[in-house]
């Protein structure tokens, strides 16, 4: 696939539903369909000004109620949507680009490492092409960056946020917080906390998710098989209906036939007797003619 190609599927993948732009601080609902957080606060209070104390997700019709500090700014972000944003940024010219992290100068990044997994800046990656020890490094530029290196991107790992964890990936969930936290935090802030792998965390998730999609499509073929034996009962009922329809009809057709022969043959009847009946007054009217004395 070319780059092209892959940015505009990704452009679709991150756009909001409700503006139709590319997500901007996007926040997920609980049925898991995101939204940039200003067209979500505008959607609710225009459901305000209709005394609704709910909105409905635009996408899959789910109410919730619209929270009482009338904005939803605290829902969960969606972490690969930020992401997405992050990598389509890299090739809209309009949006803030992505900055140098490898120093503090706040330079444009021109570059990316992928074994150091950092942006560079123009003058950092000067060194870093100078330095014996990460001259062989993977990079790329930013304006030369090809579909497989976008993926990558994507999935490049995630850095802690916290200060002086900017070097440190997000490897392990805390429980108790329900966040991800790098090696730094475990030790910081979240010493006595019950913690696990996110990859392992990640698998059980996933599990969890699988199973309740299997039996989410369990209830879908039950539905759809009651569906179907109450249609087939319609359609019996109405093939039983025009049955009886076609009966009714035969009879009253049989009736009328009986009754047409049943005329016929009392006007045949009626015809003999009207011609036995004029043959006697003929014969009675010579018999007497004939017998008459003049
Ligand atoms: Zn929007
Ligand atoms: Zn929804
Ligand atoms: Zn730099
Ligand atoms: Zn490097
Ligand atoms: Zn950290
Ligand atoms: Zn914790």
């Amino acid at each position: 696939m070319d780059v092209q190609q892959l940015f505009k599927i990704l452009k679709k993948e991150a756009e909001c539903p409700l503006c139709i732009e590319t997500v901007k601080n996007p926040k997920t609902l609980p049925c898991l369909h995101s939204f940039c957080l200003e067209c979500l606060d505008r959607h609710a209070n225009f459901a305000r000004r209709q005394l609704k104390a709910t909105i409905k997700c635009p996408v899959c019709q789910t109410s919730f109620q619209i929270p009482e500090t009338y904005t939803f700014e605290n829902l969960p972000s969606s972490f690969h949507l930020n992401r997405l944003v992050d990598v389509l940024a890299l090739e809209d010219g309009r949006v803030q680009s992505q900055r140098c992290n490898s120093c503090d100068e706040n330079n444009t990044a021109t570059c990316y490492c992928f074994v150091c997994q950092n942006f560079l800046c123009a003058s950092c990656f000067e060194a870093h092409q100078r330095l014996k020890a990460t001259r062989g490094h993977r990079n790329v530029l930013m304006n030369k960056l090809q579909a497989q290196d976008v993926q990558e991107l994507i999935h490049r790992p995630v850095m802690c946020s916290q200060q002086y964890h900017e070097d440190q990936h997000l490897e392990f969930y805390c429980e108790d917080c329900k966040v991800l936290i790098c090696h730094k935090c475990t030790v910081v802030s979240h010493d006595r906390h019950s913690k696990t792998d996110t990859q392992k965390a990640a698998q059980e998730q996933k599990m969890q998710m699988a199973d309740a999609v299997a039996k989410v499509k369990a209830e879908i073929v039950r539905y759809e098989n009651e569906i179907k034996k109450q249609t087939d009962l319609r359609n019996r009922n109405r093939i039983e209906i025009l049955n009886e329809e076609k009966k009714m009809t035969d009879t009253v057709e049989k009736l009328i036939r009986d009754l047409r022969e049943h005329e016929r043959k009392m006007k045949d009847k009626f015809r003999e007797i009207m011609k036995r009946n004029k043959n006697i007054t003929q014969r009675d009217w010579k018999t007497s003619s004939w017998s008459s004395p003049n």
